[in-house]
Parts: structure tokens; sequence; C-alpha cells
């Protein structure tokens, strides 16, 4: 008979391998298994077009975990500020982590970089870790453990099989929990540009009539851009010659940081928001995006996951001598204290979305004069930074 590990985790992405990495340094036993070996890292002049902007909180748990280290510093950019604007004049936003008391905002990473860097940390730490690149196909709950089949036939068990499988999550499914998806009919489309001016560590944001158009700062004279949009004119962007894009962006970004040129290729990924009503069942638990999708406007999409990580690993270390993992206890405590985070996320990038995608002029008013009342309201905006930074 095969071992019955604490825990299997089906899912190697950033949340599930970081889930691995945080369960095997708490001495539990860990299998990791992911359908695909994990993705080249780009190295020298190419940026990665997925960047992420990762919270202090996370990266003070990343960095905890022996990972940030790894990362290399000349790859990083610290969020100082960010401006955000609305569709009139007087929408306007701005945070600054000076303000704020903190150190920054966000720092930007390449998403290779860290997937890199959080395999690197898991063999380092145990060179025989089984992280097997096979696709889960079937689950089987039992009294005292589950069982999952690979698509080669092998069989894995574990007391608690967490999914951190995406959002299109395998074990969501196997295990009957409902998701609730509402399509976006958008596509976030990403490219990095070179900038004819330097972004000092701002980021910026407009909220546009076609749109929410977000530049990061990346290290050096660089940035990368998401720009969440219709469908109909992300292709049109994707169809345009590298000058004419960057003309596009630059117009489009009132030519904040001058000229841009084109330094990636621009890539879309289609948008949706995904609520998970429940998220155990017996023997299971799904972390990441297979327990949430939100739209990409805040920046919190795998920061939420990070703090699902957390909040597991605290879970699984505070259980009493010879718990059982899966135990039902345990998994509806961790259900219980992720609500607020997901439920806050997933409400408030939606009804921002909602509320910047209404034509009536009269909501226009609403949401730009908002913009700025909120902007007059220092403790607000403190609490925003704080929620944001955790
Ligand atoms: C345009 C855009 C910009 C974004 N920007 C940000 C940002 O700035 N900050 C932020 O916090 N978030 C951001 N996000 C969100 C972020 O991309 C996701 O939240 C994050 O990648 C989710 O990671 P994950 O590990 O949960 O899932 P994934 O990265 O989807 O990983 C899931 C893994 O599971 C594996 N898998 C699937 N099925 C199986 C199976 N049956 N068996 C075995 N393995 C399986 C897959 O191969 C994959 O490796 C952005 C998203 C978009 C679209």
């Amino acid at each position: 008979m095969p071992v019955v590990h604490d825990v299997l985790i089906v899912g190697g992405g950033l949340v599930g391998a970081c889930l691995a990495l945080a369960l095997q340094r708490s001495g539990l036993s860990v299998a990791l298994i992911d359908a695909q070996p994990p993705q080249p890292v780009s190295t020298g002049a190419d940026w990665d077009i997925r960047v992420y902007a990762i919270s202090p909180g996370n990266a003070a748990f990343l960095d905890a975990l022996g990972v940030w280290q790894r990362l290399d510093p000349q790859r990083v950019q610290r969020v100082e500020s960010m401006m955000i604007s609305g569709d009139r004049p007087e929408g306007r936003l701005s945070f600054s982590a000076y303000d704020a008391g903190l150190r920054e905002l966000a720092h930007i990473v390449e998403s290779s970089a860290l997937q890199r860097a959080l395999y690197q940390a898991m063999a380092e730490a145990d060179p025989a870790h089984p992280a097997v690149a096979k696709r889960a196909i079937n689950l089987e709950v039992a009294e005292d453990c589950a069982r999952v089949e690979l698509a080669d036939g092998n069989l894995l068990q574990a007391r608690l099989v967490v999914g951190a499988d995406g959002g299109n999550s395998w074990l969501r499914q196997a295990a009957g929990l409902e998701a609730r998806i509402t399509d976006y009919q958008q596509v976030g489309l990403v490219a990095n540009f070179e900038t004819a001016q330097h972004h000092r560590g701002a980021a910026f944001q407009w909220f546009r009539d076609d749109g929410v158009l977000a530049l990061l700062p990346l290290p050096g004279r660089r940035v990368s851009m998401v720009w969440s949009t219709t469908a109909d004119h992300a292709q049109t962007l994707l169809a345009l010659a590298a000058e004419a894009l960057a003309a596009q962006v630059e117009a489009a970004s009132s030519s904040v940081l001058g000229s841009l040129q084109l330094i990636t290729l621009p890539a879309g990924f289609p948008l949706r928001l995904a609520h998970v009503p429940k998220l155990v069942a017996p023997r299971v638990a799904l972390a990441g995006d297979a327990a949430h999708n939100v739209h990409p406007l805040a920046g919190q999409g795998v920061n939420l996951g990070f703090r699902d990580v957390r909040e597991l690993v605290k879970v699984l270390a505070a259980r009493v001598p010879g718990q059982d993992c899966g135990d039902r206890q345990l998994l509806r405590r961790y259900e219980r204290a992720r609500r607020e985070d997901i439920v806050t996320m997933g409400l408030g990038t939606d009804g921002l979305q909602k509320l910047f995608a209404a034509r009536a002029v009269w909501v226009s008013g609403v949401r730009n004069s908002g913009m700025a009342a909120v902007d007059h309201l220092p403790f607000l905006k403190n609490l925003l930074i704080r929620h944001a930074a955790a």
C-alpha cells in the first residue's frame, strides 16, 4: 500500500508550491503534484510578462520561508506610491507608503522568478521532495484518508487533499464544491514597456471608458502594463504593431512617463469573478484561485492565495498532537478564518469594476467625486492601504 501523507497538494503554481514549502517546514509529510513541470525562468534582458504586486505582509511571509532572499534584488521593484485617476478630472486618488508609515505599498516581482525561488527552497529543504509532474484525475474519500488517482495510474493517499489547482479547479469539481462564476467578458492584456521618464517607484491606474489601465513599475525605466478591457478592444490592441500599441498606451496614460517602447510580446488573459461559497469538504480544502477569482484591478489574486496559505498553515500547526490534518473541525476553522478577506476582496473589486463600467452620467459624477472625497480622508486611505498590505 502507498504511504499516507499528511497533506497532498494538487497544483504547484505559486500558491500550491508556497503551501507545500510552508507545510514541509512545519514538519508535515507533504506530496505536491502539478500537471505541468515548472515554467522556465526568464533571465537577462527578457522580462516576464506575468508580474505580480506582492503585499508587504506576503513578502515577509515568503522571507520567513527563505524564498524572498532567493529573488535577484535587481529584478524586484518597490512601489512607494500609487496614483489612481477616474474618468473625469476631479476623480483622483493617491496613496503613499510614506504617509501610511510603510516602507512600500507592494513589491513588483516576476511570476517565474518567484516560482523558481519556491521550488529551489523546497528542493533544498528536502531534496527527495516529491514534486511530481502528474495530473490528478480521480478522487475517492474514505473514512481515514483521501485517495487521488493520477493520469499514469498511480495512487496517492493523504489525510487532507488541498486544491491549489487554479480557477478551473479539478479538485473543486471532484469534491462537489460549487463555484459561482461571472464572466466579465473582459481580457487582461499584459505587456512590458521601456519608458522615457523614470517612474520613481510609482504605480499608475486609470479607470477609463474602455476599462482599467495600470502601469506597474519595474526596475529601471520599465513598466508592466495590465489593461483590463473588452474582448474586442483587447483583440484590436493585440493586432497592433509594437509602435502602434506603445502609442495607444502612451495616449491612454496621458504620457505620464513620456514615450513608451514595447519590450515584450503582449498577451491576454480572460477575466472572471468566482465566488466559492464553501472552501472545504470531507478531507478537502481549497486555496488560491481554486477558492476565489477576483478582477486584477486591485492586484490581489495571488495575495489572497498566499493569505489562504498562511491561515491553513496556522490552523494545521495549532492542531492537538496526533490530530488528523483532515479533521472536519480544523477545516471549518480554516474556512471561517478566510471568509471575510475573500468576500471583501471579491465584492470590492467587483463593485469598483461595475461602478466604472456604468455609462450613466450621474454614476460618473458620483464615482469621481467619491474618489476625490476618499482622497481627502487620510483615515480611510490608511485603512485601505493596511488591508491591501496584509
Ligand atoms: C492580468 C492579470 C494580472 C494579475 N495581477 C496580479 C497581481 O498583480 N497581484 C496578485 O496578487 N494577483 C494578480 N493576478 C492573479 C494571479 O495571477 C492569480 O491569482 C494566481 O496566479 C493564482 O495562482 P494559483 O497558484 O492559485 O493558481 P495557478 O497559477 O492557476 O496554478 C494552478 C496549477 O494547478 C495545476 N493543475 C491544474 N489542474 C491540475 C490537475 N488536475 N492535476 C495536477 N495539477 C493541476 C496547473 O498546472 C497549475 O500549475 C493577476 C491575474 C491576471 C489575469
